[in-house]
Order: structure tokens, then sequence, then C-alpha cells
């Protein structure tokens, strides 16, 4: 048996995908949206263009870096020159880390899902197949889905989501007696905050400034994040016009999450025109505004200890929930646990 099956195709499980087709799997991946690339998103509405999940990536090891400007490069990747600053609770702001400004900050004219899009060409992907919960049997792993039949049996199964969905899966799930309390208590550790984006468009485009974005340095300020989202590129909003996106920090989001968008919008607003003194800001002609339960892990998981516990049953997990919330790191654990799990030995049961 060579099948496998990977369960959500952000970056990490499309990294994985191929890692284990190249070494001659044959790999069917699961996802329960419409599109690839999970918390790298773009949306596309009224003429503008945006990245309501993450916002660039970073360089960070060999393995990413030659996937992302070589294996799956497309001419449409970019750098985002201008730097970004800090301000502090006060509102007070100022010139960023030099070495971190430094470093090269990666998107895409079109939007940052370019990359899990062109990554997830020549892929076996199921869309909108939410995987509800697994069954572990003597010839390999079983998945059923919200709607439809079982899928399976597959040899190897790789989960890639946040880690706090994963173990609520494997609560619903039937695996061998021990094994199934011992991954949930596991990954019972793992824990995640939330992330409430607002998006503002303008017209006209607001002031220019000397950074690209402001981040808020003493987690003293309700906004975490503000970023001049048409610095990415002029395409990314209609002529004339602007679009900020403001991420609100973790104690703001859990705190506000239920309120109406409208209301959002406006006490958004408010505060960007107030930090960065630009009246004009407090009065959008376009909002959007995008909730992420698990937008970035918190504590993460022990993949080592984990995977002492899983491998020898061909399953393993991977994602940013192990290695921190960047998207470089998740594409990395993604081709390194798919390493492993393309070479771990076959399950006693199945030989
Ligand atoms: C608002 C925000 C801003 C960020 N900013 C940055 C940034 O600027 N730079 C950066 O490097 N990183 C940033 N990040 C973090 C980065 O987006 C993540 O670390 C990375 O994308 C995680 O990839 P992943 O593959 O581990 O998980 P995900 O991208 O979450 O992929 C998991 C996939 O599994 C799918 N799925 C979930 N449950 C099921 C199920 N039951 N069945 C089938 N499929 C399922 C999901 O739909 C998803 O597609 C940001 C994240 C957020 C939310």
């Amino acid at each position: 048996m060579t099948s496998i099956a990977i369960l959500g195709a952000g970056c990490s499980g499309l990294a994985a995908a191929h890692v284990l087709q190249d070494a001659g799997w044959q790999v069917t991946l699961f996802e329960k949206s419409r599109d690839v690339g999970g918390r790298v998103a773009t949306l596309s509405r009224e003429g503008f263009i945006y990245d309501h999940g993450a916002q660039y990536i970073k360089p960070g090891a060999p393995a990413s870096i030659s996937w992302i400007t070589g294996r799956f490069r497309t001419p449409d990747l970019i750098d985002i020159e201008k730097p970004v600053w800090v301000f502090n609770g006060q509102g007070e702001i100022q010139e960023g880390d030099a070495a971190q400004n430094a470093e090269e900050k990666w998107t895409y004219r079109s939007g940052l899902t370019t990359l899990p899009k062109q990554m997830a060409r020549g892929l076996d992907i199921h869309l909108e197949t939410r995987i509800d919960h697994v069954r572990q049997t003597p010839q390999g792993w079983w998945l059923v889905p919200e709607h439809g039949a079982a899928q399976g049996p597959f040899s190897r199964l790789l989960i890639t989501f946040p880690l706090p969905q994963a173990r609520e899966l494997l609560q619903r799930s039937q695996l061998e007696p021990g094994l199934q309390e011992a991954i949930v208590a596991q990954l019972g550790g793992a824990t995640y905050r939330p992330l409430l984006s607002i998006m503002l468009g303008y017209r006209p485009t607001p002031q220019r400034r000397p950074y690209y974005a402001l981040v808020n340095i003493d987690k003293a300020h309700p906004i975490s994040w503000l970023a001049w989202e048409h610095e990415k590129a002029p395409e990314r909003v209609p002529s004339g016009a602007g679009l900020l996106i403001a991420q609100m920090a973790p104690d703001y989001s859990r705190v506000q999450w239920e309120r109406e968008d409208s209301e959002l919008v406006r006490e958004g607003a408010d505060m960007v025109a107030q930090l960065v003194q630009e009246e004009e800001l407090a009065t959008p002609i376009f909002s959007n505004v995008q909730r992420w339960r698990y937008a970035l892990p918190d504590q993460k998981a022990d993949s080592e200890q984990l995977h002492t516990l899983t491998l020898p049953s061909g399953l393993a997990f991977c994602g940013d929930g192990f290695v921190g919330g960047r998207v470089h790191r998740a594409l990395e654990h993604g081709i390194q646990m798919a390493s492993l799990l393309a070479y771990a030995p076959t399950p006693p049961d199945q030989q």
C-alpha cells in the first residue's frame, strides 16, 4: 500500500504533498474550504484585492527559500521594499528594527494565495470536503467526511490544521486503545490566539508614509498590526483608492468577537485615524471584517514527543502549531514531517 491522505491544503499540507509525491506515494488531499491556502488567504471585492490572513512571507530555511524562489516561483513574486515601523500603547511611532527590516518581505502582486495555488497544481485535492473523524483499521486509515461516503483505506495519514481542531477531530475518531487518549493529551497543551482583521478602503488614497506597516511592540494597544495594503502593488486597489488592514490584539479580539461588523469597522477606523493622526481615515468607503478563531499559535506542541507515539501507526501531524505562526515555518515543517512519514516503517497490521 502506498496511498496517503493529507487533511488540509494550507502551505504545510501542500508542501508535504509534494515531498510524498516525489517519493512515489499516491497522495490525496482533503480540504474543507472552496480553495487551497488556509490562512494564506486573498480576497477580491469591489476592486480591492487583499491578504486578510498572512501578510507576507519571510525567507526562512534553505528548503522554503528554494521552493518559493525556485520550484514554485511565479513572475508575480515581489519584495515589499518599504520597512515596518513600530508603535507603543501611547500611539508613539518610531523606526523599526534595522536588522529585521533588512530582510526581504515576499508577497505576490495579485495576492499571497498565488503561492498555495501554484503549489496545488498537479495535486489530487478534494475541495469542500471537511473530514469529520477518522477510523484506524488493520487495513489502514478511513476518513469520514461531514457529507458523503467514507474514503479509504489509506496506509498513512497526515493532519495539518491548527492543533485544537486536530484534537477535536481525534476525540471524535476511532483509534487503537491508548493511542487516542495519548494523542489528545499531547495536543491539549497547544493553544492559539484569535484575531479580528478589519479591512478599510479609502478614496482618495491615504497619505504616503515612509513605512509599509506598523507593529505594536509593547502589546498595550488594541491594534497589533496596521498595514498599507496598497503599498504591495498598485493593482491591489481601484485607481485613486487605498486599503488599510488593521489586525486587532488578542485581548481586544476575544472581547469584541461577537460585535456587529459595522460597529467593529466604526471603532477600528476611529482608532486607526487617531493612531496615525489622519482624520480622513475615520470614514472608509469600503470595509470587510474577518474573524480568525485560530490565527497564530501561543503554546506550541512538541513534535518529537507526539510523533514517537504516532509514526509507528502511520499517523503524523504538521503545521505551524509545532513551529510558530509563520508561513515559511509551516511549509518547512510540512517538508520535514512528510520526509519522516514517507520512510516510516509500515505499521505491523498492514504488512
Ligand atoms: C491574520 C493572520 C496574519 C498572519 N500573518 C502572517 C505573516 O504576515 N507572515 C507569516 O509568515 N505568517 C503569518 N500568519 C501565519 C500563517 O498564515 C500560518 O502560520 C500558516 O499559513 C499556517 O499554515 P498551515 O498549513 O500550518 O495551516 P492552515 O493554513 O491553517 O492550513 C490548514 C488547512 O486545513 C483545512 N482544514 C481545517 N479543518 C479541516 C477538516 N476537518 N477537513 C479538511 N480540511 C480542514 C483548513 O481549511 C486549511 O486550509 C498569519 C496568520 C493569520 C491568521
